[in-house]
């Protein structure tokens, strides 16, 4: 009896312990997502994702830049809302190039990126070639692109760069169902609120000001109703956020705004099965 409750007691301590020992490179190198119906653990920053979708490299008004293969990865309801916004745009002739999503399985990754973890998230730059350009690109032509700045000098945006098609790519993702925020430069995000002059502000909400993001913007969806055990951010505050926009681009962030925890903290259990399934 004892001994059989050691090892049953050693069997917890591994399996405790074995998704806090995951490195970054662990979830890196794994190319497949995990089988099983579609499912998210944890949160934006510090998760998993079983049964992801790759994006295609190309479709209606998108392309993939795919510096990194295996960050193509999402929930299918991002793949999906990235194919249905891009659709959309190359309606009215506009391209979209896609970046980075999330990894196989989701997860921390090797440099860069803070969250992409749970296969919501997506880069997505602000410039592009038309959609009919674009389409006629091959990946090889799409990779020699550059991400263009949205600012100027001077550190605020600069209309030459920032066309009224980059102004439409970001308001339409904002309004698009199942956004739950897009991260953009705070100087972006003033831009914005002194150009809608339209009495509906709802969208610009879902904008929030952030460091970075001046090539592209980060779009970011709710949780799925059908996977509880993603976490759900806490929400936009009510109003447009221009005047919060406004303040942070005059004077700046709280000194612990970008902090990260020192030390990763653990994954959810349920990620061990995901790293470790078929
Ligand atoms: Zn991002």
């Amino acid at each position: 009896m004892r001994t059989i409750r050691t090892s049953m007691l050693a069997l917890l301590f591994v399996s405790a312990c074995s998704t806090a020992t995951t490195k970054p490179e662990d979830w890196a190198k794994i190319t497949t997502a995990a089988n099983g119906d579609p499912s998210i653990y944890g949160k934006y920053t510090n998760g998993c994702v079983r049964g992801a979708e790759e994006l295609p490299n190309a479709g209606p008004g998108f392309s993939r830049y795919k510096v990194r293969p295996t960050r193509g990865f999402g929930h299918p309801d991002l793949v999906s809302w990235l194919t249905k916004y891009s659709l959309r745009l190359s309606e009215k002739n506009l391209g979209v190039i896609i970046e980075d999503l999330s990894q196989p399985r989701g997860g921390p990754m090797p440099g860069g990126h803070g969250s992409h973890q749970v296969g919501l998230d997506a880069d997505l730059w602000y410039y592009a070639p038309s959609a009919s350009k674009l389409s006629e690109m091959t990946p090889a032509q799409v990779l020699k692109l550059a991400q263009r700045p949205m600012l100027g000098s001077n550190g605020r945006v600069d209309p030459k760069l920032m066309t009224q098609s980059e102004v439409l790519k970001v308001k339409l993702a904002a309004q698009s169902p199942g956004i739950e925020r897009i991260f953009v430069h705070t100087a972006i995000k003033v831009y914005l609120c002194d150009q809608e002059k339209d009495a509906d502000r709802e969208w610009l909400r879902v904008l929030r000001p952030w460091k970075g993001h001046v090539r592209h913007f980060h779009v970011r969806l709710s949780c799925p109703t059908d996977s509880p055990d993603c976490e759900i951010q806490e929400a936009t505050p009510p109003g447009d956020g221009c005047a919060e926009a406004q303040q942070r681009l005059t004077e700046g962030f709280p000194a612990d705004w970008f902090v990260k925890p020192a030390v990763r903290p653990e994954l959810p259990d349920a990620c061990t099965d995901v790293l470790r399934s078929s």
